[in-house]
């Protein structure tokens, strides 16, 4: 059986491409080096190969589901979560006053890059709990904090984040549940929310649900939304838990993800549900953003991590599945020669280094991220202001890239098996289902669009995207050290002009008013900046490597090193070309797609 990731490139992207050292120098961070790094990523390797990995079959045959008023989860599920809970790993990267281990993203997202190869079911259960806690810490009083934290973080109790309603997904303004203030200084709480995951089952004793409602009166939209804390059950004064009517009226069964349950949540039915109210009204969704931009980085290495699992899986297939014959140099094939294995086929190779080329650099892109975040929490004044801007433009390419691009790559790891790609016996079909949700939930594609060139390019004067650009700009310096990477440097920095061309051509619309037409064609910006960043990440890696091989100082094999460069060149020739013709259709002055007084589509 395959492997589903590989510690040797985690040890690469940690070490050589992000140099965990200079982040473990953060006084925070006192209590890490690189030796308990190594310590961490093989502990949770060998846990992911025994608790993990192993029911992730199971968990798809056996989902979770809604039945006689109970949510059913695989049982191991529980175990985990419990695990989790003792070790202290839900919410790892938090002070240590607040319960946590002070962990740094950089390594934090390492780690969970281990466990969502090994099984995408698992990790979402305590991902949430630790992104609820965190709102609570951050924004939620003494009390809030006392009462709900140390059981979140321990295990005892889950955490969910509850913002979509059947009228409201991606426009949260159109949130309809309601908040009434009481006497005591609590809030009663009324409506429903769907698609809520991780919602309810019976490993954990209470879900502490962080819920978007409108307090009576409020102003309607974005403007007049609250966050509450709002229990499964709630605490009497002598300390029982009580029903806080919050009932699960069912379980979305889903194409994947299917050991991660997704609830439909009915509350106030009997107009006995409590809920309180964190930080000040009308600010719940800015403080929702908190968690919901830790989620999509979450949600990015998920798919980054789905895709690296598929791609093991493809690349053992492909090396052992003997089928044709080579061709000779005059292009004929002899018959009685024995078949050759599929990986020998340049068709077949081509998928492979695809699959490569997607999967290591979306990890890459994903971990730059959380590094930004390293920085950004551990620096003062400017410095921490450019990481914070940066990891802001970077979010929503780091959602969609390894999501848009993951599923992809899964399908095309899926071809590479042919007919047996398409059999339940193989596993390929499984990462091509779990994959499929990765460009839908935590925003789809079309937001994450609309966030990136509507928002976080246009903000602050355009800063973010001059920071990135000087950083892509010191790796095109530090790449054209080396003669064979110059002319993929270049390649580079002819794609950065396109890039500025693009946006300021973009612009011009929003600058005179037509936002619609300015923003119609984001999803296809999106795609077409996220190929060029992701060139980045490549040209980054291959220089690293380039350096160890010119230098001989090599912590992995030569071989090793040369397949980076090689799969930089394979990007550089099949991908990056795509971005002129995104750049011909984002230039062209037709437009297709806005409604007109017609209706063209019929
Ligand atoms: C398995 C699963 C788990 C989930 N977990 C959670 C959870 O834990 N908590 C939670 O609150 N929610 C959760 N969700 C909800 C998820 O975030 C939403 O499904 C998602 O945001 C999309 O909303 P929608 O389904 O209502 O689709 P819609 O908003 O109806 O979108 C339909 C289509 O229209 C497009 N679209 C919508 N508005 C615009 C626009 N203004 N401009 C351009 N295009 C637009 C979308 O991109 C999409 O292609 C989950 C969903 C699923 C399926």
């Amino acid at each position: 059986m395959s492997d589903y990731t590989n510690l040797e490139n985690l040890r690469f992207l940690l070490n050589e491409v992000h140099n965990i050292e200079d982040v473990l120098k953060y006084e925070r961070y006192a209590d890490y080096d690189t030796d308990a790094v190594e310590i961490l990523l093989q502990s949770t390797k060998d846990t992911c190969d025994k608790e993990y990995f192993p029911f992730y079959r199971e968990m798809d045959e056996d989902p979770a589901r809604f039945e006689d008023g109970k949510l059913y989860v695989h049982p191991q599920i529980g175990k985990v979560v419990k695990m989790a809970g003792e070790n202290g790993s839900i919410g790892a990267q938090f002070d240590y006053d607040d319960g946590g281990q002070q962990m740094p993203h950089l390594l934090y997202g390492a780690l969970s890059h281990i466990q969502a190869a090994a099984n995408n079911n698992i990790g979402g259960y305590f991902g949430l709990t630790a992104g609820a806690a965190g709102l609570i810490i951050t924004f939620g009083s003494d009390e809030l904090k006392n009462t709900y934290v140390p059981k979140m973080l321990s295990g005892e109790w889950a955490g969910t984040m509850c913002l979509t309603e059947p009228q409201a997904g991606s426009s949260l303004s159109d949130i309809t549940s309601s908040a009434t203030p009481q006497e005591d200084g609590s809030y009663k709480i009324k409506g429903q929310k769907i698609y809520i995951s991780g919602g309810d089952h019976e490993y954990n004793d209470n879900f502490i649900h962080l819920y978007l409602a409108r307090i009576d009166g409020a102003p309607s939209g974005t403007k007049g939304i609250s966050l509450f804390v709002v229990p499964k059950n709630r605490i009497t004064e002598n300390g029982e838990l009580v029903s806080n009517d919050v009932q699960t009226a069912g379980d979305f069964q889903k194409v994947g993800q299917r050991g991660y349950c997704t609830t439909h949540l009915m509350l106030g039915e009997k107009d006995d549900c409590q809920g309180w109210l964190v930080g000040a009204p009308n600010k719940g969704l800015s403080y929702m953003f908190q968690m919901m931009n830790g989620a999509r980085i979450d949600v990015g290495m998920t798919a980054a991590s789905i895709a690296t699992a598929a791609y093991y899986a493809s690349l053992q297939y492909a090396k052992d599945r003997p089928q044709g014959r080579k061709l000779s140099s005059d292009g004929s094939k002899n018959p009685t020669e024995e078949q050759t294995l599929i990986i020998n086929h340049p068709d077949v190779r081509r998928m492979l280094l695809l699959q490569k080329a997607v999967s290591e650099a979306s990890v890459s892109l994903l971990l730059r991220c959380s590094r930004l975040l390293d920085v950004a929490h551990n620096e003062d004044g400017e410095v921490a202001e450019d990481a914070h801007d940066m990891v802001e433009w970077l979010t929503p390419i780091a959602k969609t890239y390894p999501s848009e691009m993951g599923i992809k790559s899964v399908s095309t790891g899926l071809q590479v098996l042919g007919g047996a790609g398409f059999c339940s016996e193989y596993i390929l079909q499984q990462y091509y289902r779990d994959i499929r949700i990765m460009s839908i939930y935590e925003g789809t594609t079309g937001i994450q669009s609309l966030d990136l060139l509507g928002r976080k390019s246009t903000i602050k004067n355009g800063r973010a995207m001059q920071l990135i650009g000087k950083e892509v700009n010191k790796a095109i310096d530090n790449a054209s050290t080396f003669d064979d990477l110059k002319p993929y440097a270049d390649k580079l920095a002819a794609k950065m002009k396109d890039m500025q061309e693009v946006f300021m051509h973009l612009l011009q619309f929003a600058m005179k008013g037509n936002h619609e037409r300015f923003l119609s064609d984001a999803t296809i910006f999106m795609e077409f900046a996220s190929t060029i960043v992701v060139a980045w990440q490549w040209l980054e890696m291959a220089t690293e490597a380039k350096k160890a091989l010119v230098t001989g100082q090599l912590k992995q094999s030569e071989d090793f090193y040369e397949s980076k460069v090689h799969t930089m060149k394979f990007y550089f020739k099949y991908e990056l070309p795509k971005t002129s013709s995104l750049k011909e259709t984002l230039m062209d002055s037709e437009v297709l797609t806005i409604m007109k007084e017609k209706e063209l589509i019929s």
